[in-house]
């Protein structure tokens, strides 16, 4: 998350603080010890608490024992994470709580269900040992011990709301999932997530603002898991159209090329008579770089296009594919380079053919056309063919 420093690394997971962490304890501590009277007489405890340093102390450590109830929290979902096998990456503390970064989320319901519920069943462990050791405490610890209680039964409760990002949303998900696909599983937790979100909004209107805040993160969260999750299905839904496609299928041939002896010049000529806007440089019969219209832009002004040579322009670092390698690797090679165009040679080195991202989504395009085409002829629809 933006705005995180580490502090520590536990079992090869950073544990970072959100800035709006601190803030968060700051105020907290502050309104327990402007409080800490009432606080003891709401929680039954019998204490005599110095008003002024004492009361802030006191208010600093119960905030503190807060957000470490919530790191044990965290930390609670990432063991079963990595015992799944599940790469933790980070552990991010903020004002809603903490979030564990995980690599991945299980898409099994069952896994999902077994993560998500051990971060509340944690804080109802702490809420209850913390309270029972509390009742049988001196005066001052047991304020803290029964506060913390108290806390870490909120935390439970509070986890369990069936809204993204919290816990109860995952668990809501994975129920769903045993039943529909994960895209829409998700799509309908979200939705349920925002109801709640809107319910307590207006409920915080009339009693605390405090809550209308947070009702707005939920929303936004659970709005970004909808988004996250329909994206992800998308990318995936897409390799795998494309991982049946080889490149010689789409490849565009005869390729026109350059040599690297040409000028820049003549280059900008042939370019605009060709309208491609990137050339494989040949020499010898072999691919020695690549030229588009992008390296010629990056050249200063005053330069001499008629003396300047391609090869002086040319992007020399060329990655090729072979006429048998499928699409979907071929594009995941674009968006990792970001580059828009591959030349195919063949195991003789030779040019038989360049592949660009255009050559990559008009076969995508023919593809789900053809899918969904399909899918209407099995499912009975009537078909009316038009001419247009
Ligand atoms: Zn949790």
């Amino acid at each position: 998350m933006n705005g995180s420093i580490k502090i520590i690394e536990i079992s090869g997971i950073p544990i970072k603080l959100h800035f709006t962490l601190i803030i968060m304890i700051a105020l907290i501590a502050w309104t327990i010890g402007a409080n800490l009277e009432i606080f003891a007489e709401l929680l039954g405890v019998d204490v005599v608490i110095l008003p002024g340093f004492q009361s802030y102390a006191l208010g600093t450590i119960m905030a503190s024992g807060l957000f470490f109830s919530v790191f044990v929290h965290e930390m609670a979902h990432s063991i079963v994470a990595q015992k799944m096998g599940i790469k933790v990456k980070e552990i991010s503390l903020w004002i809603l709580g903490g979030i564990a970064n995980m690599e991945e989320i299980p898409k099994d319901p069952d896994s999902e269900i077994k993560m998500s519920v051990v971060g509340p069943l944690a804080s109802l462990g702490i809420g209850i040992v913390s309270f029972a050791i509390g009742l049988v405490s001196p005066p001052l610890l047991s304020l803290v011990l029964i506060y913390l209680g108290v806390l870490n039964l909120i935390l439970a409760g509070f986890n369990l709301i069936p809204a993204f990002p919290m816990d109860g949303g995952r668990i809501l998900r994975a129920f769903f999932a045993k039943r529909e696909d994960y895209v829409s599983a998700t799509q309908k937790a979200a939705a349920i997530g925002k109801g709640f979100a809107i319910i307590m909004a207006v409920i915080g209107i009339f009693y605390n603002i405090f809550l209308v805040i947070i009702a707005i993160f939920i929303f936004l969260g659970a709005g970004q898991e909808a988004f996250r999750t329909s994206q992800e299905a998308e990318g995936e839904r897409i390799k795998k159209l494309l991982m049946n496609v080889k490149a010689e299928k789409v490849m565009s041939k005869p390729v026109e090329t350059v040599s690297p002896e040409m000028t820049v010049a003549e280059f900008l000529e042939d370019a605009m008579d060709i309208q491609h806007t990137g050339f494989p440089v040949v020499e010898n019969g072999k691919v020695i770089g690549i030229v588009t219209m992008e390296d010629t832009k990056k050249l200063n002004e005053g330069q001499d296009l008629e003396k300047k040579e391609i090869r002086e322009i040319m992007e020399k670092d060329v990655i090729y594919f072979g006429p048998g390698d499928t699409l979907d690797e071929i594009l995941e090679k674009m968006e990792e380079k970001d580059v828009g165009r591959f030349p195919i040679i063949n195991e003789r080195e030779e040019l038989v053919g360049i592949i660009t991202r255009s050559d990559v989504m008009r076969s995508f395009k023919r593809m789900t056309d053809i899918t969904s085409l399909k899918q209407r002829i099995k499912k009975g629809d009537e078909i009316s063919l038009k001419s247009d």
